[in-house]
């Protein structure tokens, strides 16, 4: 989603002119896009901006700004205002749109902008954002979230959830794939519940059945879900669309009951199996990826075990592992028994070996196979193309001529992790 929202920040600047550089040194203006879902993101983006002080004295026309959720959370503002006096704008998640305006007045005025509204209004449409990820295309289709899981500081900096309407994603989508994108993901915090806030009877599963009318070559996929809000008439959605990757990522975040609901995840870890098994009913070969995080308030190693027992269950195609990070203003931070930094570090890598090892077990099933890739990238260092077949695998493979944007088969006889090797297969 950040990435998103950075090519929106790119797509304000590109219009008024300015082109990107990696060289700071020749940048007019430098965005830094925040993020604050965990500490150590947020400490990364204090420590780069610091970094720019130097830049800022030698160069003192550098416009320096700073966007996103960590900019959105109570007191960055205030910090950066107090601290960083070489930063010259702030703004929101809520205002992002507007940041051309800003860019505006801080040329005209001289005047430091400072701008984080709580817009509650409806999603602004017609940016165009300059796009870095061809063959895939981003599309935003709800912001906010409403779920307030006590871990988790989303909802306070970037607000209840929003849904942008059906016929403006639909038209996003439909341009994406004319312009000749092979795979669009849609993005949201919980796209389940996508829609509930839109007038009319519409949802996500209605969604993707309209968007199975795209015509064209392309991927669709989109990510992320909540498992008390995935739907049988989603699932069924997703298995009758074309274009839909058998590929669902269900963040499951713990497997003991009773952190889930300390969590306020409301969902039991039998819920989630039946979940799981719902998907498997419709869609046999679908791949489940999910976030799992060690550490919340209280957890015992019996609760632990309960995460690696569900984790044994399910057979994840990957997952990413997280250690509970406090985050301010959260209900989980003010709770009592937050687990020491040595447990977490004992759990995360306890967590990380069980989740290598289905890795490398869902991997292996794809030696001798042949698989389907949307060529991406060129991996400079290895040599070797790069693209992810339907469930999410990335396959590596030698060409000589460049590929990126083609459907390509490749026969994998090496698989590392959660990558996997082979030749190209040429007719
Ligand atoms: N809306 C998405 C997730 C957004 S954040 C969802 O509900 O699935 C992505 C992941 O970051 C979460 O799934 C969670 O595992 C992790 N996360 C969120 N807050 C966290 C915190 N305070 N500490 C550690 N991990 C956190
Ligand atoms: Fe955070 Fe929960 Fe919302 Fe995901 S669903 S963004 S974890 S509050």
């Amino acid at each position: 989603m950040n990435i998103h929202e950075s090519e929106k920040l790119a797509g304000i600047l590109t219009q008024k002119g300015y082109f990107p550089t990696e060289d700071n040194e020749l940048a007019d203006v430098i965005v830094f896009n925040t993020c604050c879902i965990r500490e150590n993101a947020e400490q990364h983006a204090f420590g780069n901006l610091g970094a720019l002080k130097y830049l800022k004295k030698k160069k003192p026309s550098l416009i320096i700004a700073v966007g996103g959720c960590m900019a959105q959370e109570e007191g960055t503002a205030e910090k950066i205002k107090e601290s960083y006096p070489f930063v010259d704008i702030v703004f929101g998640t809520h205002n992002l749109e507007l940041f051309g305006s800003y860019l505006d007045e801080r040329l005209a005025s001289k005047k430091r902008v400072f701008k984080i509204t709580d817009d509650s209004g409806k999603i602004k449409e017609g940016l165009n954002p300059f796009r870095t990820s061809y063959p895939n295309a981003w599309v935003n289709i709800m912001q906010g979230c409403n779920n307030f899981c006590t871990y988790c500081i989303v909802p306070y900096v970037r607000g209840r959830e929003k849904s942008r309407s059906k016929e403006a994603i639909f038209s996003e989508v439909q341009k994406l794939v004319l312009l000749g994108y092979k795979e669009v993901t849609l993005l949201g915090q919980n796209v389940n519940s996508y829609g509930k806030d839109l007038d009319g009877d519409v949802n996500f599963a209605s969604l993707i059945d309209m968007l199975s009318e795209i015509r064209g070559d392309f991927r669709l996929r989109f990510m992320t879900n909540h498992p008390k809000d995935l739907t049988e008439d989603l699932v069924k959605a997703v298995a009758n669309n074309k274009h839909c990757c058998h590929l669902i990522h269900l963040p499951v975040q713990s497997g003991s009951d009773r952190i889930l609901k300390l969590m306020n995840r409301r969902y039991t870890s039998a819920d989630y199996i039946e979940k799981v098994n719902l998907i498997k009913k419709y869609i046999p070969d679908c791949a489940i990826t999910t976030d799992i995080m060690v550490g919340f308030p209280t957890e015992t190693e019996q609760d632990f075990q309960d995460t690696l027992e569900l984790v044994k269950k399910v057979g994840f195609s990957s997952a990413f592992t997280f250690v509970y990070s406090r985050r301010k203003g959260t209900v989980a931070d003010k709770m009592e028994g937050q687990v020491s930094e040595d447990i977490k570090k004992d759990r995360i890598m306890r967590l990380v070996e069980l989740c290598n090892e289905q890795t490398r077990i869902y991997s292996a099933k794809y030696l001798t196979k042949t698989v389907t890739v949307i060529c991406e990238d060129y991996d400079k260092k290895k040599g070797l193309y790069l693209g992810r077949d339907e469930y999410g695998r990335m396959g590596y493979f030698k060409s000589d001529v460049n590929l990126i944007g083609e459907l390509c088969n490749i026969n994998i006889t090496d698989v590392n992790g959660i990558s996997l090797y082979g030749t190209l297969v040429t007719d």
